[in-house]
């Protein structure tokens, strides 16, 4: 699309993802050789002072300090505006200079609020549109939002934000599948038992009661993030990265997608109680500030999925994410079928060889059977391993660049966000029945008893 951004505009800067993942990210892509002078200008509804928003951008800033991120904080200003005001944002727009991008950093309900206002006006030429997740709140609402986002500019112009696809593990699966022979032949159902994809993490509510009592672990992570990794695992290969070819390979394989009972119920839920993780003891989840127990909120979720195509049919993705748990697990696990005959004579260990692809630490393992060191017929485990290259920019670094520089290959499509409703909309429908048992388990533990 030619011209760089000349100014990013950031809805709701006063928030907690603006200070904390958004402006550090553009710190990192402008201290890097991507790294191009914008004019940067946070608005929120509430008063704040030039001072104090450079104090905020600079103590976000703080981790890649470089001239340009210097000179970016120093130029940048805050305007307080209500963004649901057509005046207000009249005024904001305004103030920008060369090419605009809107990033909306705000509750999703004000983001659709807003854009509904923008819809009325003059857009200035060639915006972008930089919208959160998760994108609408259930199916209905995310179709009504791109419908509206459709009359208003062209998809290209729409960066449907996932920073999932902005870290560079998760990207590492396009070069681990389609740079190698020897796994993307084995990536299917005659070889393939099941494949895991988890984030569970030992960090409970951490404060983010706002949001995340609305939200849950389905929400917040599988309906977005996981469905994700799933399409970049599962997809067949493109024939080349850039956004058609991308976007439409990973539409492709979600729309294949669905639960493995229509009903929902191939999924499971729990919800923390207070317990100890690493010394530091966590209160119930109920009794953390902000949250209100009737929303009956999981921070635990499991749902499993099959794909209904030539490659996958029959196999079990199962897809899991949950707080406050004993040990952080956040990787892709492919568990291969065991072999169709061990010649008689090989003993020892039994069982299937795996692939893991962990998100964090960034690695790969692929634990093989192999003869043993004493006895060469009794079988034993080996591991080869390697390590993940971690990228020059945060995953929100990386992101940021896709905006500014108006490619919108790592942005969510329009009908990807809608399917990864479409594939849980059953399961939230079977929660929202209490037709799924709500289970509990201890913070600091490893899910449920009867998850084990
Ligand atoms: P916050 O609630 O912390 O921030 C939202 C900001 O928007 C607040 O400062 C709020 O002001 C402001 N705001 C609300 N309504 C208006 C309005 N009408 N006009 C102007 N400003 C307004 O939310 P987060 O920063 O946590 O999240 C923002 C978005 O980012 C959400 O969609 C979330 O899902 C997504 N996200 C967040 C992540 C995170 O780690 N925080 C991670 C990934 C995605 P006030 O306080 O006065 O209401």
């Amino acid at each position: 699309m030619g011209q760089n951004i000349g100014t990013l505009i950031i809805f709701g800067a006063s928030g907690d993802l603006t200070s904390r993942l958004l402006l550090p990210g553009l710190a990192s892509l402008l201290g890097s050789s991507r790294g191009e002078e914008l004019h940067l200008i946070g608005v929120d509804r509430g008063d704040v002072s030039d001072a104090d928003w450079h104090a905020t951008v600079t103590a976000s800033f703080a981790s890649e300090s470089s001239a340009l991120a210097t000179k970016v904080a120093k130029n940048s200003r805050y305007l307080k505006a209500d963004v649901t005001s057509k005046d207000d944002l009249a005024r904001v727009l305004g103030e920008a200079t060369g090419r605009v991008a809107l990033y909306f950093a705000l509750p999703p309900a004000v983001t659709i609020l807003a854009c509904t206002t923008l819809a009325t006006m003059d857009l200035p030429k060639g915006v972008m549109f930089a919208l959160e997740k998760p994108f609408g709140t259930d199916l209905a609402s995310a179709r009504k939002l791109n419908r509206l986002l459709e009359t208003m500019l062209p998809e290209e112009q729409v960066f449907r934000v996932d920073h999932f696809l902005g870290k560079s593990t998760v990207l590492n699966l396009l070069g681990l599948r389609f740079a190698n022979r020897i796994f993307e032949p084995l990536l299917s159902a005659p070889n393939v038992e099941r494949v895991e994809i988890v984030f569970d993490e030992t960090l409970g509510l951490e404060n983010r009661a706002g949001y995340y009592d609305k939200a849950g672990a389905l929400v917040d992570m599988i309906q977005s993030h996981l469905l994700l990794v799933l399409a970049l695992t599962a997809m067949e290969p493109p024939a080349s990265l850039d956004a058609d070819d991308l976007r439409g390979a990973m539409a492709q394989v979600l729309r294949a997608t669905r639960t493995q009972r229509k009903n929902g119920t191939s999924s499971r839920r729990a919800r923390y109680g207070a317990g100890t993780i690493n010394g530091r003891a966590l209160p119930d989840y109920v009794d953390e500030e902000g949250v209100d127990p009737a929303r009956g909120t999981e921070t635990l979720a499991e749902v499993t999925l099959e794909i209904d195509n030539w490659r996958w049919a029959g196999v079990p993705f199962m897809l899991r994410s949950g707080k406050a748990l004993g040990v952080g697990r956040q990787d892709v696990l492919v568990v291969f079928k065991e072999v169709p005959h061990l010649p008689t004579g090989l003993t020892g260990v039994a069982g299937p060889s795996c692939l893991r692809i962990s998100i964090k630490p960034a690695t790969l393992d692929l634990d093989l059977v192999i003869n043993g060191q004493g006895d060469p017929f009794t079988l034993e485990r080996s591991a080869l391993h390697s390590d993940l290259g971690s990228g020059e920019l945060s995953a929100y670094g990386e992101v940021l660049a896709g905006l500014l520089e108006s490619d919108p290959t790592l942005s969510v499509r329009g009908d990807v966000a809608e399917e990864c409703w479409r594939i849980v909309e059953p399961v939230l429908a079977a929660w929202r029945k209490d037709a799924v048992p709500f289970e509990s388990y201890a913070a600091g533990s490893a899910g449920p008893t009867a998850w084990q």
